[in-house]
């Protein structure tokens, strides 16, 4: 019995290993055929200067619409789009939808000369040889000022490989492209790396800011981040902000720029558009 019962539940997690990997196979094909049919579009969340409460930049979020299961988040596709290499069009494509919705906002805008347009790029995006000439080209191709783009991408890739690293983000930072380090504080524990390279902006991760105003040693551990940055004299931005409680926290910690669904959800062109209006009136 025991036996034949143990045969019954191989069977069911075969088939259900069967499932998945179908699914994912599916979602391969399926993520060809989207970047075929422009199934993507980007949304932009503001970021917001805690002092002055104003907009100084977006980060540009990707999104996927599928035909039948509707919205896909990048978190499920854009790990497939790594392995597969989709990631390398995909990426392309955002930075210049991007790039041409931060140029659009420089015609309509005129005190949009401050505001900066995050990208994140994934690991085999930063490591393609030719990434630096791609963005500089797109960067051209769009008429923007290199200095309105900000890269973000996480200590752990730079950490893959830190000399091609460290001498990629170099030329990014000659061209006039400005680098964040995206998630910061859940990767490497060793600071010293940020010595070596030339980094403008650390996002706070928003497992921080999630309990800072209850947690004690989280806002210590923020608040000796935010005296690193100021001291290496780079910005730091709160991720995921969430409560007026976590806003005041981190104002009273000076921390000069956060982002989270307390200001904002991610937005369409269109709204983005809109409140940059009413902002800039
Ligand atoms: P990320 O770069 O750390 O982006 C921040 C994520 O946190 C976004 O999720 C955003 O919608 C979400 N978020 C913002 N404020 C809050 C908040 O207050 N609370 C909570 N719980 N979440 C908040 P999203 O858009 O689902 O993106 C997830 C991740 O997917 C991104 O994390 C990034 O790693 C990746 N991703 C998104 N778009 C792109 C892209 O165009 N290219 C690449 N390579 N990766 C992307
Ligand atoms: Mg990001
Ligand atoms: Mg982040
Ligand atoms: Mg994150």
């Amino acid at each position: 019995r025991a036996k034949n019962q143990g045969k019954a539940g191989y069977a069911i997690f075969d088939a259900a290993m069967h499932a998945q990997s179908v699914t994912q196979l599916q979602l391969e094909t399926d993520l060809r055929q989207a970047v075929e049919r422009q199934e993507f579009t980007v949304l932009y969340q503001p970021i917001v200067s805690l002092s002055s409460g104003r907009i100084s930049g977006f980060e540009a979020l990707i999104r996927w619409l599928h035909p039948t299961r509707g919205m896909v988040s990048p978190t499920e596709f854009i790990p497939v789009a790594e392995e597969t290499g989709l990631i390398i069009p995909i990426g392309a494509w955002i930075l210049r939808e991007a790039c041409a919705q931060m140029q659009a906002w420089q015609q309509q805008f005129q005190i949009a000369q401050t505001l900066t347009m995050s990208v994140n790029l994934s690991s085999r995006q930063f490591m393609q040889l030719d990434l630096v000439e791609q963005v500089n080209q797109i960067l051209r191709e769009s008429h923007l000022e290199p200095r309105h783009i900000k890269l973000e991408i996480t200590e752990s890739v730079i950490m893959e490989r830190p000399d091609m690293a460290a001498l990629t983000l170099k030329k990014l930072h000659e061209s006039g492209i400005q680098i964040s380090i995206d998630d910061f504080g859940t990767g490497y524990s060793s600071l010293s790396y940020l010595y070596r390279f030339p980094i403008d902006t650390l996002k706070l991760d928003r497992s921080f800011i999630k309990g800072i105003d209850v947690d004690g040693e989280k806002l210590a551990l923020v608040k000796g981040i935010i005296q690193l940055a100021r001291n290496m004299d780079m910005d730091v931005v709160a991720e995921g902000i969430e409560t007026a409680q976590q806003l005041a926290q981190l104002k009273k910690l000076r921390s000069e720029y956060g982002q989270g669904y307390f200001f904002s959800k991610p937005l369409n062109s269109e709204t983005a558009t809109a409140i940059l209006a009413e902002e800039y009136r």
